[in-house]
Parts: structure tokens; sequence; C-alpha cells
């Protein structure tokens, strides 16, 4: 085995994988008990011949649901961008731990290049700073961390000795009442915030639910608006919370692993405005962008705030260089994983305006979505405009046990979600490789399914 005869073995499988996306977007359905049985997938005690092995694991990846092909639409992210691939694939190869300029070299200021020019466009000032973590949930983490230590300067030392509240919308990522269950704070001490009819966050709750915690001798420290929510693709208005935030020195941040991808868009960027107001935000790349899983970002408007929460001397570690090129001090763990290089060969290749483009062609489909659900009367809308995510019941089909046959069947791959009660198929827009012939095809295939399927789909019995 050597490098050169992986690759050969790696193009090889990827060329296959290619060619059966291409004509089968969405892997076949097996249970566990059947893939356990027809693939070779226990770890032996003695090595495998080369061929073996090599058939092994060409099996496993063709049948490993196909997240990269224009039939799935299940989840947030989705697609494939080749630049982004190609940076990931050189990430892995040259194998630097980002924590040191010693160990990472000109592959730190890639990070913080990126991290700079996207505090640029956020409207962030000279003394911002952030830094790459592994995923938006922990992005938010780290937001919620700064936010603490800002609140209350002992809680690091000492631990939380006081009633610190969190708001959030009722609308949310769960990640937020995890981390207050990470960092001390408590689930109990989030509050959840109604959103309105179109799935924002209402400011005038948020405003008498502080003054409410403030009357109890609570002490409020953590907004989090939402860039992007994750059933309905609402953006919190910014604006309006930040008001809010300041007049009562509470941390705002907003959440925009899915959506702050706007800010790349001269046409979207509103949706998000107010952002240069808040105290930190978070974005994903791995969503709206389509750089492979994980690309998250954490950026705040202080960078002394990172600097306070997150650095720990260790003398067996930074023996060189300046604290600025040592994103280990600002960072939730040791070993850092390269996730900037494939942003940046991305970015670097397209521009800033191919990546407005990418987020523009996102809404455009979901525009064109929306005008297929709109004019159809077989279909009910439950999205809103400016927005990726175009929510919808077909005909009077439960969306639960239609999604669940139209992936056992390697039909599509899509998922429902709830809102104020209503349950229906929630179609997000985040792979824009995708064309509006894909879509319709998307709606096509999902009408011809429900014909044929008539007797299943009824069927109460089964799962649903
Ligand atoms: C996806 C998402 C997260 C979590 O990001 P991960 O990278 O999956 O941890 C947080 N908030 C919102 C709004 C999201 O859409």
């Amino acid at each position: 085995m050597s490098i050169p005869s992986d690759l050969a073995l790696f193009q090889s499988i990827v060329e296959k994988l290619l060619k059966e996306e291409k004509e089968n977007p969405v892997a076949p359905y097996n249970d566990v008990a059947h893939l356990q049985k027809t693939l070779d997938l226990c770890p032996e005690k003695e090595a495998m011949s080369e061929s073996d092995f090599a058939t092994a694991l060409e099996k496993l990846v063709l049948n490993t649901p196909r997240t990269g092909s224009q039939g799935f639409f299940n989840q947030l992210f989705g697609g494939r961008k080749s630049k982004a691939v190609l940076g990931d694939l050189l990430a892995v190869v040259l194998n630097n731990s980002m924590y040191t300029y010693k160990v990472g070299g000109p592959q730190i200021i890639v990070e913080k290049e990126i991290i700079r020019r996207v505090s640029e466009l956020a409207g962030y000032g000279n003394e911002s700073g952030g830094t790459f973590a592994p995923g938006g949930s922990m992005s938010n983490m780290m937001a919620m961390i700064m936010a603490r230590d800002s609140a209350d300067s002992n809680a690091s030392n000492k631990g939380v000795h006081q009633k610190l509240i969190a708001y959030t919308s009722s609308e949310s990522h769960y990640s937020i009442p995890k981390n207050a269950a990470f960092t001390g704070i408590g689930r109990d001490n989030v509050r959840y915030i109604e959103a309105d009819k179109f799935g924002r966050m209402n400011p005038e709750v948020l405003a008498t639910a502080i003054q409410e915690d403030i009357d109890a001798g609570n002490k409020p420290f953590f907004i989090n608006a939402t860039a992007g929510t994750t059933v309905l693709g609402a953006f919190d208005p910014i604006q309006e919370i930040s008001a809010i935030s300041k007049k009562h020195k509470v941390w705002l941040h907003v959440d925009g692993a899915f959506g702050a991808a706007v800010l790349f868009s001269e046409k979207y960027k509103h949706l998000i405005s107010g952002i240069e107001h808040s105290d930190s935000f978070s974005l994903n790349a791995h969503k709206m962008l389509g750089t492979p899983l994980s690309c998250s970002m954490i950026f705040t408007k202080d960078k002394k705030k990172l600097y306070s929460s997150f650095s720990n001397k260790a003398s067996y570690l930074y023996q060189t260089g300046d604290d600025d090129y040592n994103p280990g001090k600002t960072s939730l763990q040791c070993g850092r994983r390269n996730d900037a290089l494939k942003f940046w060969t991305l970015w670097k290749a397209l521009g800033d305006e191919g990546l407005e483009e990418i987020v523009e062609k996102e809404f455009e489909l979901a525009d064109y979505a929306r005008d297929y659900v709109r004019s159809n009367s077989d279909y009910t809308l439950y999205s809103f405009d400016n927005s990726i995510a175009v929510c919808f019941n077909y005909k009077d089909y439960d969306p639960d046990k239609l999604c669940e046959l139209l992936y056992e069947n390697a039909e599509l791959m899509v998922g429902y979600g709830i809102f104020k009660g209503e349950k229906f198929i929630r179609l997000v827009f985040v792979n824009s490789e995708n064309s509006k012939e894909d879509i319709r095809n998307f709606f096509i295939k999902l009408e011809a399914f429900t014909e044929k399927n008539e007797v299943l789909l009824n069927d109460k019995s089964t799962v649903g």
C-alpha cells in the first residue's frame, strides 16, 4: 500500500460514485440488518488482500446515502462544490494542526484572512476577531461562553453563582439549550420568546421577558437572534433586537449557522441588517455555501473576549510566535483540523462574486419552488418569501409518512418540519448546483410516487 496506489483507488471509486449519483440520486435503502449481512464491515485479525479491500470499500461507498446528489434535500447541507472538495482533500494530506503558526504556517494566515474578510462584510470594526469551531453548535457555545464571562468575570474560575438568563426564539436551534446545560447556565434559565406568524422572534415579547427577569433579580446575559431558522428559514429582526440588547447591556449573538451567508449577497443581505450591532455571530460555510462538513466560524466584535474566555497557558505548545497567529489560544479544542482551507479554495477561486451567485441561486430556486407550489391547488404552502426553505403539503398526504416512503423507495431524500402545530414537508435549497429543471423534477417525482403508492400512503397501520 502506498499513497499513489491508494489515490488511484480513490479516483476509481469516486468516478463510480459520481456516475451512480447521476443515474440514481438516492442510494438504495436497506435496513441495518441487511447492510450488516451484505457489506463487509467488521475489521478482522488478518490483513485483507488489496483486491478484497478495494471491493469492500467500493461497496460501502456505493451504499452510503448520497448527499451530493440532486435527490438530497434532507438537511441544511447538500451538493458538492468541487473547489471546496479539493481544498479539503489537500487539508487531509497536509494534516496540519491549526493551533500554532509553527505547525500551520501559511494555513494560519489563510484562516485569518477568511475571518478578516467575513468580519469586514458584516461591518465589524478593527477590533473584531474570530475563529473556526467544530460546527455551528460549538460556535454558538463559544458565543455563550464569551457572553457568560462578560456578564460575570468570576464565572470561569469560581463557577456560575448567579441566575444568568438567556433568551432565544421558540424557533431557534436546539444547540442553545444544550449549550446552556454545558456552560453551567442551566436549561431552565433559557427563555423561549414566542415567534410571530412568520417564525421570527417577537421583539416586544423579548423586551417584556427581560424586564420581568430584571424585576425578579435575575441577570439577563445572552440574547440569541437567529438568521435562518431551522424549519422556516426565517430571519429574526436583528435591528430591533439589538436596540433591546443595548438598552439592557446584554450580549447579542446572531446564530447565522444557516442564513448568515446572505452577507455575500447585495440582494439579500438586508435580511441580516443590524448584524453590525451584534456582539458575535456564527456562520456555517457547510450549509448555504456548499463547503464540505464541517466548516463553521464564530466572529466577535471584540477579539479580547475570545482571548479572555479561551486562552490557557501551555508551555509545551506555545513556544514561538505572536498570539495573533497561534489560533489555539482562542479555540475550544487543542488539536485543530484545518477547516479553513476548503472555504478558502472555494472563495479564492470564485471570488466574492462567485459566493454571491451561490447564495442568490439558492433563493432563485426557492422562489421557483414557491411559485410551483402556489400555482398548483393540490399543494398548500406553509413558509414565506425571502427564505430558502419551502414548506408545503401535497394533497392530504401525511408528510411524515410520505418522506419516509420516498426514502425507503430510494426516490428522494427530504424531511418534514413543524411550525405552530402544522406538520409539512420542508424542502431546502442549499445546493446551488441544482437547476430549476431539477426542482421541477422533484415535484414531478413526488406526484408520480403518490399516484403509484396511494394504497400504502393511505394505510394508517404502517409508520407515520
Ligand atoms: C445547523 C445549525 C446549527 C448547528 O450547526 P452544526 O454545524 O450542525 O452544529 C445551529 N444553528 C442553526 C440555526 C443551524 O441551522
